[in-house]
């Protein structure tokens, strides 16, 4: 009587203890209402200052003199994950958004670019390097972001390498922009750590580089120079544009912090930890025109990073904003003066303020330059409220 009974359970449940059964086309199904639901979720949050500046195009120069570059397409998202690395991934999203609300620039304002493309940047990487990008793992250790290594590669792809690969075209449409109007800013950009054949440092194409190759070959410069103030050197573009007589490196960084070892630029100027707002300005503006009369660029490529301030998780060169400020205006100012195209470009900046220091530093050129200091060009508004998506 017992027997034919157990033959009934074993026929309808599966032994405890065996693993279920994988099912790829049920996790297709739930990967795929997921994802319309985010993309549900963007489309009615993102503000209308967001979608206006996706769409490759031209913007209006400020005064003859200043122009402004940034794309939606700037913006890292990775479901939220992002947020886990120590780099403000929304940082230039938050400066483009409060220029907008505070009446600074409107959407139409703004030069939005393309996408870098492969043969940009072949001109300073190498193909093997390329080819390294289609392995998360790899990727994940440039990023420094080990939550990257697990992510499936397309979705690095689409999510992280896209902005990067925008954010290089957008330092490459700054760089044609300054040469005909003087000043162009670029909300993204700065990646000083990436080298020919490898990314490190969360930086993955080398964006000023790549820039001046593609300047030259399009014959507009002959001669190009960087001026590196971010708290790190500037190592990868040392290396990138190393044994070229046709570029100059300037990098004025902290010395005991990475990288260690060092590379070699033209010119380094190593800073100790504490160094203040004074000291710094005060060997900058000893070093800047002789460092500019050497290196006889016909344009400069200015990387603001703002790790400099105090408080930085990443570094103790404890300069205020004030600081910062005057520091990225004794640059631009020097080289308007000259009538010396430049282009600025964000780099990096790791305390919560970070972003605050560079929007205050892109209002003074606009204020200084653009025409915008004794009339703010568009009436302040007040935020939609959808701006939370892209700045929280
Ligand atoms: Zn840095």
């Amino acid at each position: 009587m017992d027997k034919p009974e157990m033959q009934t359970t074993q026929t309808t449940t599966e032994p405890a203890g065996k693993p279920k059964r994988f099912r790829p086309m049920r996790l297709v199904l739930m990967l795929l209402i997921l994802a319309s639901l985010w993309v549900g979720v963007c489309c009615v949050m993102t503000p209308a200052s967001m979608k206006r500046v996706k769409a490759p195009r031209q913007g209006r120069v400020y005064n003859n003199r200043v122009a402004i570059v940034y794309s939606k397409h700037y913006q890292m998202s990775m479901g939220g994950l992002e947020k886990l690395h120590s780099f403000d991934i929304r940082k230039y999203a938050r400066i483009y958004l409060k220029l907008n609300t505070d009446g600074m620039l409107r959407p139409e304002d703004v030069f939005v670019p393309e996408a870098v493309t492969e043969e940009q940047i072949l001109l300073v990487h190498s193909r093997e390097f390329l080819d390294s990008l289609k392995d998360s793992p790899t990727v994940a250790r440039y990023l420094e972001a080990p939550f990257a290594a697990a992510v499936p590669n397309a979705l690095v792809d689409a999510a992280i390498l896209n902005a990067f690969r925008y954010s290089t075209g957008g330092t490459i449409m700054a760089g044609r922009l300054a040469l005909k109007h003087g000043v162009a800013i670029n909300i993204g950009g700065g990646y000083h750590h990436a080298k020919p054949d490898k990314g490190e440092g969360f930086c993955i194409y080398a964006d000023m580089p790549i820039a001046i190759r593609v300047l030259q070959k399009e014959k507009l410069i002959d001669r190009a120079m960087v001026i590196d103030l971010d708290v790190h050197q500037g190592n990868g573009t040392a290396v990138c544009l190393a044994d070229d007589k046709s570029t100059f490196t300037f990098s004025m960084h902290q010395g005991n912090i990475y990288p260690i070892p060092k590379a070699k630029s033209d010119i380094d100027i190593e800073l100790q930890s504490g160094t203040g707002d004074k000291k710094f300005l005060s060997i900058l503006r000893k070093k800047l025109g002789k460092a500019i009369d050497r290196a006889r660029p016909d344009i400069v490529f200015l990387q603001a990073g703002c790790d400099t301030l105090k408080g930085d998780p990443l570094a103790s060169l404890s300069m205020t904003q004030e600081g910062i400020v005057a520091r990225d205006a004794m640059v631009i100012d020097e080289c308007v003066k000259r009538d010396l195209p430049v282009v600025m470009t964000l780099g990096g900046g790791y305390s919560k303020q970070a972003w605050e220091v560079q929007h205050a530093s892109i209002e003074r050129t606009l204020k200084k330059y653009g025409g915008a200091a004794t009339q703010t060009p568009h009436p302040r508004r007040a935020p939609t409220g959808k701006e939370k998506l892209y700045t929280k």
